[in-house]
């Protein structure tokens, strides 16, 4: 179904097993919990400065943290200034070049177009993220960026590590009574639920975001 590549380290898991969403000692994502709760440590600055709260680290084939990053966008004003692009970046800058062959992505949230294009493009072994993003995310749930069979490289991709923990960051956030720089939008009162998931019981909008996670579950 996509590429495997053996080489990183914790070992790989495979992606689209849905069965395993709820419990924290499955085997495939087990073994990622520990980075994703590095990347859950860089969202939460995020907020401090109006940025939703995502949070990537990157890590090299030996396990090694080589890069880190939040959301930016607000900080410094760069639309693309996502997470993924800030750890990629360092992780580059760590490496001395922009192949990052052998490392592995991982991030809260999965990576809209633009992130999952880069993760494809610094050529990373895998993508782990947390939180589905149902309206914009790239990495399985809108699009498949990552495993689209036309491109010649192809991230393995584990997905919903640490989801409730990842997704739980971010409907607090935007449920906050006071977000700062928040600009109200028109509210989609029908954001698409998963197939087993309840509807949202509030909406996300209420401020200028692409995102839209998808609810806690477990
Ligand atoms: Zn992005």
């Amino acid at each position: 179904m996509n590429d495997h590549h053996d080489n990183g380290r914790p070992p790989a898991g495979q992606d689209g097993d849905d069965r395993h969403d709820r419990h924290d000692d499955d085997p495939v994502r087990a073994p990622w919990h520990a980075p994703m709760r590095l990347a859950l440590d860089e969202a939460v600055r995020a907020p401090a400065t109006g940025d939703v709260p995502v949070g990537a680290v990157v890590l090299g084939p030996d396990g090694a943290v080589l890069g880190r990053g939040h959301n930016v966008r607000e900080a410094v004003g760069d639309p693309t200034g996502h997470a993924e692009l800030v750890a990629l970046r360092a992780a580059a800058r760590a490496r001395g070049g922009w192949r990052l062959n052998g490392c592995t992505l991982v991030v809260t949230l999965e990576p809209c177009t633009m992130c999952a294009g880069a993760a494809v493009l610094a050529r990373v072994d895998r993508v782990v993220y947390g939180a589905r993003d149902v309206k914009a995310g790239a990495a399985g749930s809108l699009w498949d960026v990552v495993r689209d069979r036309r491109l010649n490289h192809r991230p393995e991709v584990v997905n919903d590590v640490l989801a409730p923990e990842c997704g739980r960051l971010l409907t607090d956030f935007f449920r906050g009574p006071n977000p700062p720089s928040a600009t109200p939008t028109p509210a989609d009162p029908t954001p698409a639920p998963g197939p087993d998931t309840p509807a949202p019981t509030a909406p996300t909008a209420a401020r200028d975001t692409d995102f839209e996670p998808r609810p806690p579950v477990g």
